[in-house]
């Protein structure tokens, strides 16, 4: 059978995951037949890992990159599984609670259900971020882990993190940030996010997204080994004594193209690509804006406007990959690979469709 082509990314607006750096593609693909999952046997990308991890660190404003603990997962939804793990683990009530703003990405769904916490959402103010008062009544003795958005999903927006984590540590609980998305955006942003913004204990940040790294390369980092401590288990039959990863068998392709995709592009390459990109959703915002479209305000690299339904399918229609928020807005993501030929064509779609 002929092998159909992969998805072209010319019409592609809504992934959160681009076009890999040729770097990653390369290193992916050197790397293809390796198993972080096996250090003692895998030594190489083992110890590339290491080197991701305090490449994230870096992002991350981590006080100690070099002794960072974490590792690159399948993505951030393992990632995120894993936080709320880790701190069900560490605390000292049986039947433990979550505290996750609405907005929060529906991951967090999946973890509770798998790992019988309890999910308390609540809800965001007007400008889509979490509600600190909400968070403040929501937290309690069994509250094990708050979370706080930083780049949400639908509207690219950042919680009150400093705020979220002394409420989080003042309950006794622990404070996650999920930037899987923002993670790479964000150092070049003015915003209070990372581990040296805030007393944070885990952070999922994923290469695979703004990183332009090869799929899959999510990435959990935590403050001190005690977070991942939590989620080792022993491993009889590998040389290694203790695994604290969700998967056994992992990609070494996904490690190897998240630190070749970082040393070549941080810091230089990806403020290039963040500028770029909060250009274009700045100009797209304006775009939608003069054809009278109510626009949420970007402040992040990423647009929703309000779009009749019909004139959303038309789009569709028209090969656009644009997805919906869970209001209904048009929401597009500009990714690198979203260039401003590409936005300048999709309008130009859009006021045909409108004639
Ligand atoms: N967290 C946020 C904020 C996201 O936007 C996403 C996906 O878009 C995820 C977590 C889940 O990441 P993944 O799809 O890599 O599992």
């Amino acid at each position: 059978m002929q092998q159909p082509e992969p998805q072209s990314f010319d019409r592609v607006l809504s992934s959160m995951c681009t076009e890999p750096h040729p770097a990653a593609r390369e290193a992916a693909e050197r790397f293809l037949a390796t198993n972080p999952g096996d250090p003692a046997t895998y030594e190489a990308v083992a110890s590339l890992e290491e080197r991701a991890v305090e490449l994230l660190a870096t992002l991350a404003d981590h006080p100690t990159p070099t002794d960072a603990a974490g590792y690159v997962t399948s993505g951030g939804t393992e990632a995120n599984v894993q936080a709320v793990r880790s701190a069900r683990n560490r605390h000292d009530a049986g039947d433990v609670n979550v505290v996750v703003p609405e907005s929060g990405h529906f991951s967090f769904h999946k973890a509770a259900e798998l790992l019988d916490v309890e999910l308390r959402t609540v809800p965001v103010d007007d400008d889509f971020r979490a509600r600190t008062d909400a968070v403040e009544a929501a937290v309690d003795d069994a509250t094990a882990l708050v979370v706080g958005v930083a780049g949400s999903t639908e509207y690219g927006r950042v919680d009150p993190i400093p705020e979220l984590a002394r409420i989080a540590h003042e309950a006794g609980a622990r404070m996650h940030v999920d930037a899987a998305w923002g993670g790479f955006v964000l150092p070049f942003a003015d915003a209070e996010w990372s581990f040296g913004d805030a007393a944070v204990d885990t952070l999922t940040i994923d290469p695979h997204k703004f990183g332009q790294a090869a799929v899959p390369a999510g990435g959990l980092l935590a403050r001190d080994d005690a977070a991942l401590d939590a989620l080792a288990v022993d491993t009889p039959y590998l040389e290694t004594r203790s695994q604290a990863t969700l998967t056994g068998t992992r990609s070494g392709a996904g490690v190897a193209g998240a630190v070749a995709a970082m040393e070549a592009l941080w810091p230089d390459g990806y403020l290039d690509a963040v500028e770029r990109a909060t250009a274009n959703a700045e100009w797209l915002a304006a775009a939608l804006g003069d054809r009278g479209y109510d626009v949420v305000d970007p402040e992040l690299p990423l647009v929703a406007a309000a779009l009749p339904e019909s004139e959303f399918d038309a789009l569709r229609e028209a090969g656009w990959k644009v997805s919906r928020t869970g209001r209904g807005e048009l929401r597009v993501v500009c990714m690198p690979h979203v260039t401003r030929e590409a936005l300048r064509a999709f309008v130009a779609d859009l006021d045909r469709i409108r004639e």
